[in-house]
């Protein structure tokens, strides 16, 4: 790799706008688990970019699916039909148990589809009336940065100066039925959930409100929308997280590890019912479907149940949690997770953690100040796993 780390980063910050505050580490290349700066060292990457790499760094089939298909064509458009699309529309449709599937590119695009179906589905199946649609979403959520999503947000630094916000969204503490029951009304067109929240800190539901909220929306006519772009594709040791509480969402919302990490793409998927609202020029993306993304998409899938990434993910969880739990420290307020998605909270901003488990090889990043978050590629092994633990151990223990 050419320039090295400190160059790179002045280059960056000089020309790039401010939105991010990344660890001073700069990534030239990657395999598997493993990350390596310019300089040659080595880390382990704990974070998958958000559970976009759930499948490892450059997954050799997935690598292969990308190649295979840069050499025949990349882009069509929706103007003509593609021979990907239908392959991956089926792929994604019977692993969701639905019967249809509306592809764009990024997470918060697919919230954007999601959100447009429900509002839409409300008017013209539900007969609410125009403009009266309302979606409930929960406090502490993170569904991206578009307008819709931020309008969604309850965190005043995601939404200032972006005003004036999107109208008809009423939020819901996260977790609490009473006021789900409360804040439904004739005009609820939907109800919008991560079945577990990532960016606020992997924060888990209690028991059963997934299943009572579900069966609350059935008997109102809301749609249940699970929010499955962090949690979703075996992250929690499940292929879906919503399989936890045993149900099946009405729309889910997919995203990242849906690309492998190497092609970005997204999809919203339900039945006929909810998504045949959409005709043509009501919705739609330059990119969205396009056949590479379709074609790495098929292998990023095939991954994820051939190598059987979601039980390996709630064993694997498992064991790390039960390590974690083992530290003896004082500043550690929590250890919760679901599989390979685990929050250790702290007393105290957790970035100078980071920063340390930096310097003895380990790629982590602070969620919502307080939270370090252990996300590795599910492709981990046992013996990299302890290795991961040692070294936290020795920084939190
Ligand atoms: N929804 C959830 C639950 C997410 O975690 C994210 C990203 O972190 C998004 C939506 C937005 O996805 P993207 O960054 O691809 O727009």
């Amino acid at each position: 790799a050419a320039g090295n780390t400190n160059k790179l980063i002045e280059q960056t910050e000089k020309y790039g706008a401010r939105n991010y505050h990344p660890l001073p580490i700069v990534i030239s290349s990657a395999e598997g688990v493993w990350v390596e700066d310019p300089e040659g060292n080595k880390y382990m990457d704990m974070l998958s970019a958000y559970s976009a790499v759930n499948q490892g760094h450059r997954h050799p089939k997935i690598i292969q699916a990308l190649k295979d298909q840069a050499d025949r064509v990349t882009l069509t458009s929706r103007a003509f039909h593609n021979d990907k699309l239908g392959p991956w529309y089926e792929k994604v449709s019977t692993l969701a148990n639905k019967e249809m599937v509306l592809p764009m590119n990024t997470g918060a695009e697919a919230v954007e589809t999601a959100f447009k179906a429900a509002r839409r589905w409300g008017y013209d199946v539900k007969g609410i009336s125009d403009d009266q649609a309302e979606i409930i979403a929960c406090n502490g959520n993170f569904h991206g940065r578009t307008m819709t999503a931020v309008s969604l947000s309850s965190d005043p630094e995601y939404k200032r100066g972006f005003g004036p916000m999107l109208p008809g969204i009423k939020l819901i503490p996260y977790g609490d039925l009473e006021a789900l029951k409360a804040a439904i009304t004739p005009n609820t067109a939907a109800f919008l959930i991560e079945p577990i929240q990532g960016e606020a800190g992997i924060v888990i539901p209690p028991e059963g409100f997934m299943k009572a909220a579900y069966q609350l929306c059935k008997d109102n006519n809301v749609l249940f929308i699970a929010d499955e772009i962090q949690a979703g594709l075996a992250r929690t040791g499940k292929m879906f997280a919503s399989e936890w509480e045993e149900i099946e969402p009405d729309m889910y919302i997919l995203g990242k590890a849906l690309g492998g990490g190497v092609f970005p793409i997204s999809c919203v998927v339900a039945n006929k019912d909810i998504l045949g609202v959409f005709n043509p020029g009501s919705h739609g993306s330059t990119f969205g479907g396009n056949p590479m993304a379709c074609a790495v998409s098929i292998a990023a899938l095939d991954v994820l149940i051939d190598e059987k990434l979601a039980e390996k993910s709630q064993e694997l969880g498992e064991y790390f949690i039960s390590k974690l739990k083992d530290i003896k420290n004082p500043m550690i307020k929590d250890v919760r997770g679901r599989g390979l998605f685990i929050g250790v909270e702290l007393d105290q901003p957790a970035r100078k953690y980071c920063e340390e488990l930096k310097g003895h090889g380990l790629l982590c990043k602070e969620t919502h100040d307080t939270v370090i978050r252990f996300a590795p590629p599910l492709v981990i092994t046992k013996e990299e796993l302890d290795w991961a633990i040692e070294r936290i151990h020795k920084v939190l223990g």
